[in-house]
């Protein structure tokens, strides 16, 4: 089978945006044995479009194209591609309740054009869009099999990786078994990583490794094929140990899973309570970690001390400790963190003390954090992060080191 790539839209043609969905596609096609033989980017124009599709045509049997399918007035591809082959374009109920869901979910008005994107060709395979509106679809017209996937790399990427590899799979009717797992990994960024296993990435054929990042974290994707599936989930253990070997300390968990629902699960396991004193956090440690189902055998309660008082009064933190070294300081966490353990008798004490920004405090910079991790039995210990972002991204990363902290200790 050949296949090419056809990316819509003229902000690629004018140099605004890199056309890193060709790149990617062409990698994952590679797994599934598809030959790419050509890379077209064709701008947001129907006429030109149509030509790009007719020559596509003529030499490849798989047609992929992204982009386009929003709901804008340039956002043309599938009707152009509608029109190309003689499909109407009909409404897909699934994807309409969740266009709807999405904006109810947000409160926000939909419009018509909204609607738009929930139109389908007929007679297609539709590929959910888990991270955006737009859905993807895959259809069969004459000898060719069109896939027309959203442009966004964060909705066509995973849309891919989900829904079309498998899709496609099936049209080859290849016996080969496609299997992948994401890997998650928290405290690196994404650039660090990449190049802790550069050479392990400009190697990669089979299994492949599709990097990606967001919400602070990064994940990688491995995804192998092997005719025997036990075969190919020993291909992706070996190179998931390769990985691990450069930056295990950072990976925390597969596929769905967050850092507090690893927590939850590593305590659950060891049958092991914690509480928390919340300062710079105020709470935002307990309100997630409440949010997993079964937090309660789990989270005993804590405090938000967010003043020098509550502090000193409630938790018993030494005077001395907030006259001479402060309430951000290394001593100040360790206090916290085994007096509010307990306090409410549990197991385990964290503690969450730092500048969240934007003003200094105590003459110490915005993104100074003190994390204090008090285990029955083990000596205290703490650890002190110096954070760049803003107020809120400091204090969401600061609740998830404290995860990752939890679960190396
Ligand atoms: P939307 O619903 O966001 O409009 P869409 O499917 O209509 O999605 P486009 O409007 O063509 O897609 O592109 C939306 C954005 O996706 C672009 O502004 C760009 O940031 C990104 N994008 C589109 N095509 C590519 C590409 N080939 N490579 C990388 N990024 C792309
Ligand atoms: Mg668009």
């Amino acid at each position: 089978m050949n296949a090419e790539i056809i990316a819509v839209g003229s902000e690629l043609l004018l140099g605004q945006i890199v056309n890193t969905n060709a790149r990617f596609l062409s990698q994952q096609l590679a797994v599934l044995g598809v030959n790419v033989y050509y890379h077209t980017v064709v701008g947001d124009n129907p006429d030109r479009l149509k030509t790009a599709i007719e020559i596509a045509e003529q030499r490849s049997n798989l047609i992929i194209f992204t982009g386009g399918l929003g709901p804008t007035k340039d956002d043309l591809t599938k009707e152009t591609i509608a029109r190309h082959i003689g499909k109407e374009l009909v409404m897909d109920q699934a994807a309409l309740e969740s266009i709807e869901l999405y904006f109810r979910k947000t409160n926000r008005a939909m419009t018509e054009n909204n609607r738009k994107q929930a139109l389908v060709l007929d007679g297609s395979h539709i590929l959910p869009n888990d991270h955006g509106m737009a859905p993807g679809m895959v259809v069969e017209d004459d000898g060719h099999i069109y896939m027309l996937l959203p442009g966004p790399p964060k909705e066509m990427e995973p849309m891919f990786s989900q829904y079309g590899a498998l899709a496609l799979s099936l049209q080859l009717e290849t016996n080969e078994q496609i299997v992948s797992r994401v890997l998650r990994f928290f405290g690196i960024g994404e650039a660090a990583l990449e190049t802790e296993i550069i050479d392990i990435i400009d190697r990669q054929s089979n299994p492949t490794i599709a990097p990606l990042a967001g919400d602070s974290e990064v994940t990688l994707r491995l995804t192998a094929k092997h005719i025997d599936l036990n075969t190919a989930n020993s291909m992706l253990d070996e190179l998931e140990n390769t990985i691990n070997k450069r930056v295990g300390e950072f990976f925390y968990g597969y596929d769905n899973t967050s850092l507090l629902e690893e927590l939850t699960k590593c305590l659950k396991q060891k049958k092991m309570t914690i509480a928390a004193a919340e300062s710079l956090t105020g709470g935002m440690f307990q309100q997630e970690l409440t949010s997993i189902p079964g937090a309660s055998s789990v989270i005993k309660g804590g405090v938000v001390c967010y003043s020098a008082e509550v502090k000193q009064n409630v938790l018993k933190v030494k005077q001395e400790t907030i006259e001479k070294q402060g309430v951000v300081s290394e001593q100040c966490a360790k206090e916290l963190a085994e007096n509010v353990a307990a306090l409410v008798s549990a197991d385990i004490g964290i503690s969450f003390t730092g500048v969240a920004g934007p003003e200094e405090l105590e003459g110490k910079p915005v993104g100074t954090v003190y994390i204090g991790i008090a285990i029955k039995g083990r000596p205290t210990i703490v650890e002190k992060l110096n954070l760049g972002g803003t107020r809120n991204a400091n204090r969401i990363r600061t609740v998830k080191y404290g995860c990752l902290y939890l679960l190396r200790y």
